[in-house]
């Protein structure tokens, strides 16, 4: 009995995120076929098949004009190494206020990577990004497109926090953003999810708004960028889920192409 109030909690609770996100129908056949097994393979240099079009979130992937970051860096690093390099950073003015660098978590192969903006002081305490408020949101988020949180690469475009939360500088950005690059190469994500008008307008070298950059894919570093708005701006506008939601849909559709090519 006990178990069966647990289970109907837990299902209340999931069908209330989807009904926040703005969901409005489920379409199980698409999300049992995600394979989960391709994670550690290499990926071929095949162009991808295109989303399929006709479902209600299907958009094209459009190419801006992003040649710049089309480029696919070629070194095979691993994360360990790069987190070795960074291990005792002092490379910029916000190393002397951390408690602890915050490299980024998740699968190490992962289809899927979200990039944030910095560490908050709960990630500054624990070492860990995306494990405050915000974080929890980004879980929920995560697992309404069918994916575990393990299954995705997190981190962020500073890996310590700035004082009080302010906005990253320029100068910290060019010590840290190396770092991000090289964990874009290791991880070799099939699509990016860049949180927030601050880490899209940072990866895209773009003043557009977030407004207008999200809601499709483009070509960036041998991947996919979605832009999308960040957990920690959805917790203040509650309203704006359903376009995250669009974009996530997008962002699922497009790895279900990608890894299902005969379906798509
Ligand atoms: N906000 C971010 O951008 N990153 C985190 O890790 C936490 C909150």
């Amino acid at each position: 009995m006990k178990d069966k109030t647990f289970l109907r909690e837990q299902i209340l609770g999931h069908l209330k995120l989807y009904s926040d996100l703005g969901v409005r129908y489920v379409s199980s056949p698409q999300v049992q076929a995600r394979p989960t097994a391709r994670k550690y393979e290499k990926r071929s240099s095949e162009t991808p098949p295109m989303p399929r079009t006709g479902t209600p979130s299907a958009a094209p992937v459009v190419r801006v004009n992003a040649s710049m970051f089309d480029e696919a860096p070629s070194g095979e690093e691993s994360l360990g190494a790069i987190q070795a390099e960074l291990k005792e950073c002092r490379r910029c003015k916000l190393a002397p206020g951390r408690t602890n660098l915050v490299f980024g978590s998740g699968n190490p192969h992962a289809d899927l990577m979200f990039v944030g903006e910095a560490p908050g002081a709960d990630e500054d305490a624990q070492g860990l990004p995306f494990v405050g408020r915000a974080g929890q949101l980004l879980t929920k988020i995560i697992e309404a497109i069918g994916m575990r949180r393990d299954e995705v690469y997190i981190c962020n475009i500073l890996k310590c926090r700035p004082p009080g939360n302010r906005n990253p500088e320029p100068d910290e950005i060019a010590s840290c953003e190396k770092y991000l690059f090289r964990q874009i190469a290791a991880v070799k994500p099939k699509v990016i999810c860049a949180l927030g008008a601050f880490g899209a307008q940072t990866l895209l070298k773009t003043t557009e708004t977030i407004g207008r950059l999200r809601g499709r894919l483009v070509d960036y570093r041998g991947s996919k960028l979605m832009a999308t708005f960040h957990p920690a701006y959805l917790l203040r506008n509650p309203n704006e889920k359903r376009r995250v939601w669009e974009d996530m849909q997008i962002v699922r559709d497009y790895l279900l192409s990608m890894n299902n090519p005969d379906k798509s």
